[in-house]
């Protein structure tokens, strides 16, 4: 029911992409991330939470939303948006049509998030699964061992008068950090200007985070000391890192799981926090979906499909043009 094609996955029955990379007449889309979502396509449909977040990246451009549940029908088939746990208004897609069930999974987590709604199981005939961490050293610690990390490591970095910096991913990692940090920071979380915008859309989808301060906010020259700051990627080693004196850094990634990856980008500490499932995860919901055809894709796919087919499931792998590194995919 689906193919790939060079603009990405398409669906002849129902005459639609799922997160294509070219430009299409209508994109269906799981999630607001740079490798999902992409400009150019005439028309857009993706989860209601996660509407304001693809109206971000990809304005101006006709957007439609459906709630989570809801069924539409297009051509020959339904199709309707499940959570996928990965970030806010992140979805599976379900497809109903002469081929049978496919759910599209996009990204997605098993994991508790405060800041979207819960990975929903789905039965179906074939499942695409991403396959980004789809080794078996990728095992996730719960998220409060990683905050109680994080908060001892703020703490000691305070103590020798250093300002504490950690670098995330704009669209889901921060949010979820202050999430986590709400009911344990005794004071203002500073962030750097390009995080608000986001912020202030997840507060209007009613995710609770505790007050952040824009760095601008601060004096300049005022001791920085002992403060928590939230930046993105791309801030690191600008001239703006300057306010922050002497500084600690960090990045929160399920990347930082593998050691060669933490010395190579020389971050002084990796905070193992993904918004990916794990190995055991991406297994126990293949399982779960009862589907007899599997497919791997975006990360280590052809791993995933490897192992998949030694349990006698038939698992195959869907190319994106995204190919790389585990986690690059999120940059945004
Ligand atoms: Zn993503
Ligand atoms: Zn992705």
């Amino acid at each position: 029911m689906l193919t790939e094609t060079a603009a990405g996955l398409y669906c002849e029955a129902g005459d639609f992409y799922i997160d294509p990379w070219g430009p299409t007449p209508r994109a269906l889309i799981t999630h607001a991330h740079g490798d999902h979502a992409r400009a150019g396509s005439a028309a857009y449909l993706c989860a209601a939470p996660g509407a304001p977040l693809l109206a971000r990246r990809l304005e101006p451009a006709p957007i439609e939303s459906l709630a989570y549940g809801e069924q539409l029908t297009l051509g020959d088939v339904r199709v309707s948006f499940h959570p996928a746990g990965h970030v806010l208004g992140s979805a599976q897609i379900r497809i109903d049509g002469p081929g049978g069930v496919w759910v599209v999974s996009g990204d997605y987590k098993r994991a508790d998030d405060p800041t979207c709604a819960p990975f929903e199981p789905l039965r179906c005939d074939v499942f695409v699964t991403e396959s980004t961490f789809a080794l078996p050293i990728y095992h996730w610690d719960p998220a409060a061992a990683v905050i109680a990390d994080l908060l001892a490591w703020w703490q000691a970095n305070g103590e020798r008068g250093l300002t504490s910096i950690v670098f995330c991913y704009t669209i889901g990692k921060a949010q979820r950090l202050l999430a986590e940090l709400m009911t344990v920071a005794d004071r203002p979380i500073l962030v750097h200007g390009m995080l608000l915008p986001v912020i202030d859309i997840y507060r209007a989808a009613g995710v609770r985070m505790p007050a952040v301060q824009p760095l601008v906010e601060r004096p300049r020259g005022t001791s920085l000391a002992g403060e928590l700051v939230l930046a993105p990627l791309s801030a690191r080693g600008t001239p703006w890192m300057r306010r922050l004196g002497q500084l600690s850094d960090a990045l929160a990634s399920g990347l930082m799981r593998v050691r060669g990856v933490r010395r190579q980008r020389a971050y002084d500490r990796g905070f193992v926090l993904s918004d990916h499932a794990d190995w055991p995860a991406l297994l126990d919901t293949v399982t779960a979906t009862g589907a007899s055809r599997v497919f791997a894709t975006h990360g280590h796919a052809d791993t995933l499909a490897r192992y998949l087919r030694e349990q006698g499931l038939d698992a195959g792998v869907l190319r994106t043009a995204w190919e790389g590194e585990a986690g690059a995919d999120d940059e945004e």
